[in-house]
């Protein structure tokens, strides 16, 4: 099937890692024009320049905190400049916080309700005049199965997911007589950098990565019975994104191995 990406040109908020990255290296793949951001320089560069020898001009990487106002604005000021314009937002910039009811104090409240809001308002903002104009504009947001089913060690997280699917949803209603369609992906596990920085603290003592992703896998009864690969979630996203779907908007995709407990 043909998804009808070549020559759009897309945008993805956290695209030097994990997830994003796996987008990103997807919609390079597909013929996209390809701008990605995340606020390590270091990182961002060791994740683009493979990228830019392979794909020259069509990759952009511009550092940016999409929790930054000014930040976002100017990167898609550099957007605009380089490719003339945006069809394609995928809002993934971000990571999840570790906390029970009882250790989540109002500061972190309120820094999670910073995170998963505005990482998804500052972007939409300032790239929607750039959509409002493009024949094919879709936005993906990827959020987290947490949104349907709550865990009490990610208290904070779980609550906000929740409340950026009715966002996603709002949204969607808003922009569609513009033309932009707005849609979701619900990640389970997926295994990338993410799940790399929790394994020191998370693992048991003696733990090998592998046994520990397979306990992780048993323990949440992740159907398919291991982690997702971030590739795996590359896909759905890319396919939302793409004109293929242009006849969805509003939804909310599980990406996560057929993990669902109140299914
Ligand atoms: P990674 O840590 O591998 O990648 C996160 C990316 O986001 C990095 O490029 C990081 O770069 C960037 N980033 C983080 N904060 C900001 C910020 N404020 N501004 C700009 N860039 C930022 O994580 P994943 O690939 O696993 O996660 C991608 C998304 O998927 C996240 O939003 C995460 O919460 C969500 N998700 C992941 C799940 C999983 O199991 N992996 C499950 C459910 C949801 P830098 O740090 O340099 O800024």
């Amino acid at each position: 099937m043909d998804l009808g990406l070549k020559g759009l040109r897309a945008v993805v908020t956290g695209g030097s890692s994990g997830i994003g990255l796996a987008t990103v290296k997807l919609l390079l793949g597909e013929g996209c024009k390809v701008a990605l951001c995340g606020r390590d320089a270091g990182r961002l560069e060791a994740a683009a320049a493979p990228l830019r020898q392979q794909y020259g001009d069509a990759v952009l990487a511009e550092r940016c905190d999409v929790l930054e106002k000014a930040e976002v604005e100017t990167f898609g000021a550099a957007v605009e400049k380089r490719f003339g314009g945006a069809d394609i937002l995928i809002n993934n910039a971000g990571k999840a916080r570790t906390s029970t009811f009882a250790d989540t104090a109002d500061e972190a409240w309120g820094e999670e309700f910073r995170l998963k809001f505005f990482s998804v308002i500052y972007p939409t903002r300032a790239f929607m005049p750039a959509l409002e104009k493009s024949k094919a504009a879709a936005v993906v947001v990827v959020n987290s199965l947490l949104a349907r089913q709550p865990e009490p060690h990610m208290v904070a997280t779980a609550a906000l997911r929740a409340g950026v699917q009715n966002l996603v949803k709002s949204m969607s209603v808003e922009f569609g007589p513009k033309n932009v369609r707005v849609n979701a992906v619900l990640l389970g596990l997926v295994d990338s950098g993410q799940w790399d920085r929790r394994y020191p603290s998370w693992a048991n003592p003696g733990e090998s990565k592998e046994q520990w992703r397979a306990r992780l896998a048993r323990d949440r009864g992740i159907v398919v019975g291991r982690l997702g690969r971030p590739e795996e979630a590359a896909a759905a996203i890319t396919f939302l994104a793409s004109p293929a779907a242009s006849y969805i908007t509003g939804a909310a995709l599980e990406v996560a191995g057929g993990v669902s407990r109140f299914a």
